[in-house]
C-alpha cells in the first residue's frame, strides 16, 4: 500500500464525538459514525458494491491512500465501519476488521500474521473447525500447531519452539466451560516472541476484555452473542493499529473474507443490547446450574459461576464476576431397556448414558434442539453426537466429553420455565443411582 508523503497529513474519516470516558453501555449504541447529512438516528444499511468519488484526482488520492474514505465494500464500507468501531470500542482495541464468520476471521489472521514454518500454541479445547483449520489447512501449507491442555499453564510454556509466532486461546471452552489464565498465557506468550489471540465468543467484551489481560489479538464469532438472536454470520478480530489495519487489511484486500453490509447492519443492532442480554442471560444461567446441581438425576455441572467449578475464583476474576451463558451438565445412567440408536462402538455404560441424555433433551418443549449457542432462545444440544460426533469416542472422553453429556445456552425465558422444561426429562428419567 502507498505511503502518504511525510509533509502531507492523511485525511482520515470523521469520527463522533462521544465523550472519552464513555462506558461500554453509552458505546454500545453510541459508537460508529457521524450520521449523513439527512440525519438518520438508526445507522443507515448502505448496500452499495463501491463509491463514487468527486473528480478523478480525488480518486487517485483515495487509491494511493493518502486520503481515507469508501472505495469499494470488499475492504471499505460504511455500515461495516459503523460495526468495526463500535465493537473495537467494546473490546478497548485500537482497531477491528469485520469478516463473514468466526472462521474467516481465524483464517484472516493466520494468513496475515504466519507463514510456512512457522509454529502456533493452540488450546486442544478450542471450537471444533479451529482445530481443523490449523492442523488440517495450515498443516498442509507448513505452518505446525501443537496443542496442549486449555488449564495447564506448564505445557503452554513447554511447547514452545524458536519458530513460535503465536498462542490461540479461547476462554471458557465448549461444552466443559474450562478457563484459561489470560494474563499467564500472555505473559509466556510475550516472552518468547509470540502473540496471544483470544477467541472471545462466550464472554464478549460485556464480561471478559481479554485486552486488559495482555491478549493481543481478540477473535469473535459474530453469528453468536454479538447478533445476539441467532439471524446472520459474522467475525472480527480485533488489535492494535499497526496489525489490524497492517498485514491483516492487506489479507482482506487480497483474500475477500469481507462481512457483507447487511450482515454487519444486523450485527451493529445486535450490540445495542448486548451488555443486558450477556448480564439476564448469565444471571439466568446461574439459577439454572444452581438448580441442576440439586436434581436427584443430574451427575456433575459445568459451569464457571458455580464455587464447585475447578476455576471458579480466576472466571470471576475474569470474567466481570459473571459464569456466562453456557451450561454443561452430566446424566446418571439409564437403568432400563437401551432403545435410543447408538453406534456399535459404545459399551452399554456409554449407550446407558446416551439415552438418558436424549431422554432429557426429548422431553423439552421449549428449549430448541440445535448445536449454535448465543441466542435470545435457549438452545439445547448432545455435543457427543453432534458438535463433537467426528471425533473418535475415546478422543471425546480424553477431552471429558461423554454420552451423558447435555449443553445448554440459556437464553431469555422465564427462568421457572426453564428448569420445568428441563424437569420434566430428568424427574421422569430412571436412572440407576
Ligand atoms: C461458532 C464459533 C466459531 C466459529 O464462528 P462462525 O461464525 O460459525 O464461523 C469460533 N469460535 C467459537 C468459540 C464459536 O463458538
Amino acid at each position: 500500500m502507498a505511503q502518504v508523503p511525510e509533509n502531507r497529513e492523511k485525511k482520515k474519516l470523521p469520527r463522533k464525538d462521544l465523550p472519552a470516558d464513555a462506558r461500554i453501555e453509552t458505546l454500545s449504541v453510541r459508537e460508529g459514525l457521524p450520521p449523513t447529512q439527512w440525519g438518520e438516528n438508526s445507522e443507515a444499511l448502505f448496500l452499495t458494491s463501491s463509491f463514487n468519488h468527486p473528480d478523478a484526482a480525488t480518486a487517485a488520492a483515495r487509491f494511493a491512500n493518502e486520503e481515507e474514505a469508501f472505495v469499494y465494500t470488499r475492504f471499505t464500507n460504511p455500515t461495516t465501519m459503523m460495526f468495526e468501531r463500535r465493537l473495537a470500542a467494546l473490546e478497548g482495541t485500537e482497531a477491528c476488521i469485520a469478516t463473514a464468520s468466526g472462521m474467516s476471521a481465524i483464517l484472516m489472521m493466520i494468513m496475515g500474521l504466519l507463514k510456512s514454518g512457522d509454529h502456533v500454541v493452540c488450546s486442544q479445547s478450542v471450537f471444533g473447525s479451529t482445530i481443523t483449520l490449523l492442523q488440517t489447512q495450515f498443516g498442509k501449507f507448513g505452518i505446525e500447531t501443537t496443542f496442549v491442555s486449555q488449564t495447564d499453564v506448564n505445557a503452554w510454556r513447554e511447547a514452545i519452539r524458536p519458530n513460535t509466532r503465536l498462542f490461540f486461546a479461547e476462554t471458557p471452552s465448549n461444552p466443559l466451560t474450562e478457563v484459561c489464565d489470560i494474563r499467564a498465557l500472555a505473559e509466556i506468550a510475550h516472552g518468547c516472541g509470540a502473540l496471544l489471540a483470544v477467541d472471545n465468543c462466550f464472554c464478549t467484551p460485556a464480561l471478559q476484555k481479554p485486552v486488559e489481560m495482555g491478549a493481543d489479538l481478540i477473535i469473535h464469532s459474530g453469528t453468536k452473542y454479538l447478533d445476539g438472536q441467532g439471524r446472520v454470520l459474522a467475525g472480527a478480530i480485533c488489535g492494535p493499529d499497526a496489525i489490524v489495519n497492517g498485514p491483516l487489511m492487506t489479507t482482506l484486500r487480497g483474500a475477500g473474507m469481507t462481512l457483507s453490509p447487511f450482515n454487519a447492519w444486523v450485527v451493529l443492532k445486535g450490540l445495542e443490547t448486548l451488555s443486558i442480554r450477556m448480564a439476564a442471560q448469565s444471571s439466568n444461567a446461574l439459577k439454572l446450574a444452581q438448580w441442576l446441581e440439586q436434581q436427584p438425576a443430574v451427575d456433575q455441572v459445568f459451569y464457571p459461576g458455580l464455587p464447585s467449578h475447578p476455576q471458579h475464583a480466576l472466571a470471576m476474576a475474569q470474567q466481570n464476576g459473571c459464569g456466562g451463558a453456557v451450561v454443561s451438565f452430566t446424566v446418571k445412567p439409564f437403568a432400563g431397556d437401551i432403545t435410543v440408536p447408538a453406534p456399535a462402538v459404545l459399551d452399554d455404560a456409554a449407550k446407558r448414558l446416551r439415552q438418558a441424555a436424549f431422554h432429557v433433551i426429548d422431553h423439552t418443549r421449549l428449549c430448541s434442539i440445535t448445536s449454535n449457542l448465543g441466542d435470545t432462545k435457549t438452545l439445547i444440544t448432545h455435543p457427543s453426537s453432534t458438535s463433537h460426533g467426528r471425533l473418535q469416542e475415546p478422543q471425546r472422553l480424553a477431552a471429558g466429553i461423554t454420552q451423558g453429556m447435555i449443553r445448554v445456552a440459556v437464553g431469555l425465558e422465564h427462568i421457572d420455565d426453564l428448569t420445568a422444561d428441563l424437569a420434566r426429562g430428568l424427574s421422569s428419567l430412571n436412572f440407576q443411582s
